[in-house]
């Protein structure tokens, strides 16, 4: 007997998705949402009210697929007390190298391993649950999510959609490349399509995603990603158009003039930098030196007055000596970054860089991303505080997380503000008067509605 098919005939299954990981992950738990319930299933917020949980899980750092394990876990102790729950093990880690064996070795407990871009296939992989032995379909190219899956998305203000798959730069750290695959390009139509269609459907704000969203129209020969976003500017009802992950290498002066002349391009860009020091981003394979991107960035400011610039940086890459961590600090206080997200780095098997000798003790890591974050919060602090007496475009999202009594929006450049405001502002640009810079938000009150 299939384990899939052991409830009765005609009853109601439950599903419960787990995300770990990046917006390219959430959005394609959408889809796997889209999917389940095209096959009957209805979503439930708790393994235990389950029959079938499935997890989208995430390789880019050691914590993350900790995570996984730990809830793999929990849900063997599940499965004894509910024989009949069925486990699928989706996303990125399968598809990293001997994950899927010791995925299988260690969790007898799961039933499906499935990939990162193969997800349409999860209804064909559940009908072939047997008990005793999982079943695998990792991805492999040339398959793809055929266009047009539905998607299961939250009702709001802000939606994903997905511009590429893959990523063919090869950074000495990451393992996106071996598990997403190289970069392949959705054709422009499907995505101007289905921008459209959020539009009529009343989302305001479009963020478009990419491993490397600048190389958007490579694989296709007659489209850049400047062209897609001139296209995507001229959708009617979008208020916002947003995009990451951009790779400092490929911004070029053509998309800087797009989103200087473009009326919904936000100017917030999200460039990851990693690194300060040359000797450090050459062995990252980064493709960049500290002057282009410094140079990038003055370009930048220069086009876009006012735009927001975050980034990401990882230290104790191996190799990396207190002079190149100086740099990277010194990096960071020339920028200013209105924000960074900021790694220890962690090495990933199958990555050339897990296997170089140089790694950094754990705790020279530990206390370098102590002085980082120390210097980024303060950075972000001033930057904020400078906001304070301006008025600034808010797109309303609805109630603020950490005080659910306001609301809470973005400006353009990306900067969270939470004021005082009724309801019936979600979904509508305000503006507000900031009133108080924070570390990582703003606060303000709405001096014009709508
Ligand atoms: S650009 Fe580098 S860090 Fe980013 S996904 Fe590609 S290989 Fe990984």
């Amino acid at each position: 007997m299939t384990r899939a098919c052991a409830l009765p005939e005609g009853a109601q299954r439950f599903y419960h998705l787990i995300t770990f990981g990046c917006q390219m992950n959430d959005h394609d738990s959408e889809v796997l949402a889209g999917i389940l319930e095209g096959m009957g299933y209805r979503a439930v917020d708790r393994a235990e009210a389950a029959d079938l949980v499935v997890i989208n899980t995430c390789c880019v750092r050691a914590s993350a697929e900790n995570k996984v394990y730990a809830r793999l876990g929990e849900l063997g102790r599940l499965k004894r007390r509910k024989p009949h729950l069925v486990i699928a093990v989706g996303g990125c880690l399968p598809q990293r190298e001997g994950a899927a064996e010791e995925l299988m070795r260690r969790f007898p407990q799961v039933d499906v391993i499935f990939g990162a871009r193969n997800l349409h296939r999860l209804p064909e992989l559940l009908a072939r649950v047997a008990a005793g032995r999982p079943v695998v379909g990792l991805w492999a190219p040339p398959d793809e999510p055929p266009e047009g899956l539905p998607a299961r998305r939250a009702p709001g203000v802000k939606a994903w959609v997905t511009v590429m798959y893959g990523c063919s730069n090869f950074c000495s750290y990451c393992v996106v490349p071996f598990v997403r695959g190289p970069e392949r390009s959705r054709p422009p139509e499907a995505i101007v399509a289905e921008v459209e269609d959020l539009a009529r459907r009343g989302y305001r704000e479009v963020t478009l995603l990419g491993q490397n969203v600048n190389a958007y129209g490579r694989d296709l020969g007659n489209i850049t990603f400047a062209d897609l976003l001139r296209r995507l500017d001229r959708v009617s009802g979008v208020m916002r158009i947003r995009f990451t992950t951009s790779h400092p290498r490929d911004f070029d002066d053509r998309l800087i003039e797009v989103l200087a002349a473009g009326r919904h391009l936000c100017e917030h860009v999200h460039l990851p930098v990693q690194a300060g020091s040359n000797r450090v981003l050459g062995r990252m394979n980064r493709g960049y030196t500290r002057e282009q991107y410094l140079d990038l960035v003055d370009r930048l400011r220069a086009a876009l007055p006012g735009v927001g610039l975050t980034t990401d940086i990882m230290v104790g890459f191996p190799g990396e000596d207190e002079e190149d961590f100086e740099a990277t600090l010194d990096l960071v206080r020339r920028v200013r970054f209105d924000a960074a997200f900021t790694f220890i780095y962690n090495p990933r098997p199958g990555t050339p860089a897990a296997a170089w000798p140089e790694q950094v003790p754990l705790e020279v890591r530990r206390r370098r991303i102590r002085e980082l974050i120390a210097l980024q919060r303060q950075i972000s602090l001033e930057n904020n505080r400078a906001e304070e007496g301006r008025v600034v475009e808010v797109l309303v999202e609805g109630p603020s997380e950490t005080d659910s009594g306001r609301l809470c929006g973005r400006t353009r450049s990306f900067k969270m503000v939470v004021f005082p405001g009724a309801s019936d502002l979600v979904g509508k640009l305000v503006r507000v008067e900031i009133l108080a810079g924070k570390v990582n938000h703003l606060e303000g009150r709405v001096v014009e509605q709508g």
